[in-house]
């Protein structure tokens, strides 16, 4: 099966991604991370180009560069790991994507958005029809995850509250289409609490 994990900055996806993938080893799964944008060489590189902001790519450019790099690793890493029987663990998805591609807001000059239908269809292109089996959306108010991320001496959030909070809107909204089973997760908690709601989530 796939599980993917998503959510605004700061929500601690990676810690929550590490406990998942240990319990999941524990209870006998034979468990994948994957990371997308990566995972793959051209995915690694694209990641690289992806999150370099100097670049300022078109909106339309950078989309279909995320969705190229999650077509890269879905057929080369998961499919071949879902036939083999594992679990697949990957640190965002298509639900991002689409997301964060039809968000406005982040203050970037002359960058326009791109509708969330449109993104899904493209979508559906660079998945080839795989839905995650589950999604995971870690959810927490934008304030919150700021204050976490400002704590965190080498995570500053350069993105306003305003933006980050109409990021997290948009997740909340789109989640319904992301295929198979979607969970909200309250973030917004200890560490352990916010695991214990995965794992009844997971079943
Ligand atoms: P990613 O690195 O995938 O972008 P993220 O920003 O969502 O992940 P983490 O890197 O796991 O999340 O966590 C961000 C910061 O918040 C870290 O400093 C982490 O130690 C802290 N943190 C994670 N989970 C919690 C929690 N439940 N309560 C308080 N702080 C947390
Ligand atoms: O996956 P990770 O949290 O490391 O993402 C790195 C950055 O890329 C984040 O700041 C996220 O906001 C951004 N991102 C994006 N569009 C995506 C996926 C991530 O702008 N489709």
């Amino acid at each position: 099966q796939l599980i993917t994990l998503d959510g605004i900055d700061g929500v601690g996806k990676s810690t929550q991604i590490d406990r998942l993938t240990e319990f999941l080893k524990a209870s006998g799964h034979d468990v994948l991370n994957v990371r997308d944008p990566g995972s793959t060489k051209i995915g690694l590189k694209l990641r690289e180009l992806l999150l370099d902001s100097d670049l300022e790519l078109h909106r339309r450019t950078e989309a279909m560069l995320f969705m190229a790099s999650r077509c890269e690793m879905i057929e080369t890493i998961i499919r071949p790991a879902l036939a083999a029987g594992r679990t697949v663990v990957s640190d965002r998805f298509l639900l991002a994507n689409v997301v964060y591609q039809s968000v406005g807001g982040d203050g970037s000059s002359g960058r326009q958005e791109v509708d969330a239908e449109t993104l899904w269809k493209l979508g559906r292109l660079s998945t080839g029809g795989l839905d995650p089996d589950i999604t995971l959306l870690l959810d927490m108010p934008a304030k919150s995850a700021l204050a976490r991320l400002d704590r965190a001496t080498d995570r500053m959030e350069e993105r306003g509250e305003s933006y980050m909070e109409s990021v997290r809107q948009a997740f909340l909204k789109q989640r319904h289409h992301a295929g198979g089973r979607s969970f909200v997760i309250n973030a917004d908690a200890e560490p352990d609490a916010v695991f214990a709601q995965m794992a009844s989530a997971i079943g």
